[in-house]
């Protein structure tokens, strides 16, 4: 059923673990700087017009719509483009993600199906029809901590540092590690974890993808403090948005069957990593160029200040970010012309 915004705001009161600047947050949805990452989020639930209906799954949002040609590739860039003028010139992640990750999923599960008689897809499908029939907010956790960047998972000299298996059971798998820079992780529903990068056969423990609710055990949010409202009185920000980051603590976290669309297919998880983030570069350069206009106002206003708006230098910067602006939107079309992942 498709969520009104007070709706998604009382499901993100599910006893999670979240913490600021080391104080574990009761009620993320009344902390005076990770609620307003819950408001904004839950604006994404006002928009007007943002249901479709699809054939097979109903009233649903947009952004879960699986783009299969050009012309569907144009439309969600639209969305992405016109909902980040709506707020502000700021991105709404918390559906775009989750669908860049879900589409990658569809793709990637049938490759490895093909190659190891697995049944991913079913997997993926069955749980892309419990998000989009919940309207849910999902954030993607795929950046490990890393540690020494010269060196491959399993030869980090803490087995931690990126995200693995430590425990196959009948009913599930058990993963440890940490993940960073998720955001909106502390406020979604859901959150899906993908590898980060290609992999070897020693890594294999490493080669994971799954999805868990925000409030399983053993799940832990650190939410990185905003400078911009609470350590900075000098920077500039919008005081009514913001999104929060993460980092994502999976300490012994069990995952049952069903939600484990990846397990030791070390051979495929290079390829996974890099068709969500050809999603998500789509996604990300659709909301840069609304982005952009925020900057480009921030400018002017800047130049008008000080009296200088019709200075040639000045004007001539101006039409410089007028034109990056541009080119952005041409990428993002440009690249709707050319959807050679989905011809694969
Ligand atoms: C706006 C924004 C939103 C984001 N949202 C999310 C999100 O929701 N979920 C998520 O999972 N991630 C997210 N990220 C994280 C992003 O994908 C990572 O920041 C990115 O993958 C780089 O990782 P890093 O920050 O650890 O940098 P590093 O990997 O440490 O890179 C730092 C520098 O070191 C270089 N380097 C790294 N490794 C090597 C090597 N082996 N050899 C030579 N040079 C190397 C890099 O090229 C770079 O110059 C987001 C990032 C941004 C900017």
């Amino acid at each position: 059923m498709p969520r009104s915004a007070a709706e998604y705001i009382n499901s993100v009161r599910d006893g999670r673990i979240v913490y600021y600047r080391g104080k574990r947050v009761d009620d993320i949805t009344t902390h005076p700087i990770i609620g307003i990452a819950v408001r904004h989020a839950a604006d994404l639930f006002n928009v007007k017009d943002r249901l479709y209906d699809d054939p097979n799954y109903g009233h649903i949002s947009k952004y879960f719509k699986v783009p299969r040609n050009t012309n569907d590739l144009l439309e969600r860039y639209k969305l992405i483009y016109e909902d980040t003028l709506r707020f502000d010139g700021l991105f709404n992640i918390v559906q775009a993600i989750g669908s860049d990750a879900l589409f990658s999923l569809m793709i990637v599960a049938k490759k490895v199906d093909r190659k190891y008689g697995t049944s991913y897809y079913d997997r993926v499908m069955k749980y892309y029809e419990y998000v989009v029939k919940n309207d849910l907010a999902i954030a993607v956790a795929q950046t490990d901590v890393k540690g020494n960047r010269a060196k491959r998972p399993h030869e980090q000299e803490d087995g931690d540092m990126y995200l693995r298996v430590v425990e196959v059971r009948n009913d599930g798998i058990v993963v440890n590690g940490a993940k960073i820079h998720t955001t909106q992780g502390p406020v979604a529903n859901e959150i899906i974890v993908l590898p980060y990068r290609a992999m070897v056969e020693g890594d294999r423990d490493y080669a994971v993808a799954f999805a868990v609710p925000a409030n399983t055990k053993g799940l832990k949010f650190i939410v990185r403090p905003v400078l911009e409202y609470d350590g900075n009185p000098n920077a500039v920000n919008a005081a009514s948005r913001f999104e929060v980051e993460s980092l994502t603590i999976f300490d012994h976290v069990f995952v049952p069957w069903d939600r484990v669309f990846m397990f030791r297919e070390w051979d495929l998880a290079g390829q996974l990593a890099w068709t969500f983030a050809t999603y998500h570069r789509f996604t990300a350069i659709s909301y840069r160029a609304a982005t952009a206009n925020l900057y480009l106002g921030a400018a002017l206003y800047a130049a008008r200040a000080n009296g200088i708006e019709n200075a040639p230098h000045v004007r001539d910067w101006l039409v410089q970010m007028i034109m990056y602006k541009e080119i952005m939107r041409m990428g993002a079309m440009a690249a709707a012309w050319s959807p050679g992942l989905m011809r694969e």
